[in-house]
């Protein structure tokens, strides 16, 4: 037991630090697609150095960068100019720390499938912070998740069947392909429609679920946006989060919530 727990802090902190690869991952791509980084520090330093200041470029110390814990010492000020850092900083790192956990535990022993889940937590919070900030979702980290998906599906853990993942990767890139094109590229990304590949190929028939999920959300949250006047009709809402939160709620819950509809028809 008390190794259990010791191993679950280890796998707390490996969460906590590939978000804070996230928060700096997002950095760089977004250099990467020339989007002027919100905050704009000198471009220059982005190449030399690992780790530095959002506003002042200022090289952070090794004891600065520690997930979460520097953040909650600096009381989310940086050290060098005392200019407030972003909440979702630490929130980024939390996050993947607890579904690392949760993904050790729920895939207990099963080190295979451990890894190539946690490789697939991290991409998509890379892409649904990505896509929320700057509306894009980057080819690099959709291309991540088909490969983590199809590793996880030939591994053959827990005997998905092959057959169905790949008609549902199919069937959902044809879904979204053809919306892409009726709604002319208003109503969602090309981005998108190649996420649609992962989606289907890592949830097989629950796929439903996932775009059930998105479409109602977006909807209910873009229409919740517009009446408080936060929005224009006008205003482009990125997918990607809502289609991300579809995959999420579908891996989850997908086979009960098909179980309990089905009881209804
Ligand atoms: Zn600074």
């Amino acid at each position: 037991m008390v190794i259990l727990i010791f191993i679950s802090v280890l796998v707390f902190l490996l969460g906590m630090s590939w978000g804070s690869f996230v928060n700096m991952l997002e950095y760089r791509v977004a250099v990467g697609y020339k989007i002027k980084p919100p905050l704009d520090p000198p471009l220059k330093r982005v190449a030399k150095n690992r780790s530095f200041c959002d506003w002042c470029g200022e090289k952070l110390n090794w004891y600065d960068n520690i997930p979460l814990f520097s953040w909650l010492f600096l009381k989310g000020k940086s050290r060098c100019c005392g200019n407030p850092l972003p909440y979702s900083y630490p929130l980024i790192e939390l996050i993947l720390g607890v579904i690392f956990v949760i993904i050790f535990w729920v895939n207990f022993e099963n080190w295979f499938q451990i890894v190539f889940l946690m490789l697939i937590s991290v991409f998509l919070v890379f892409s649904f912070i990505f896509d929320l900030k700057y509306m894009i979702l980057p080819d690099f980290s959709t291309v991540i998740l088909v490969i983590g998906a199809g590793v996880l599906l030939w591994s053959g853990y827990g005997n998905p069947p092959l057959q169905q993942h790949i008609l549902a990767a199919v069937g959902s890139t044809l879904f979204l392909g053809v919306l892409y094109l009726i709604t002319k590229g208003k109503g969602m990304g090309l981005g998108d429609v190649k996420l649609a590949i992962f989606i289907g190929l890592f949830l097989g028939y629950k796929v439903i679920v996932a775009y059930y999920v998105a479409f109602l959300t977006g909807a209910v949250l873009g229409g919740g946006l517009m009446l408080l006047n936060k929005v224009k009709k006008t205003t482009p809402i990125p997918f990607g989060p809502f289609l991300i939160l579809g995959v999420v709620v579908a891996y989850w819950w997908g086979e009960k919530i098909i179980f309990w509809v089905q009881g209804f028809m």
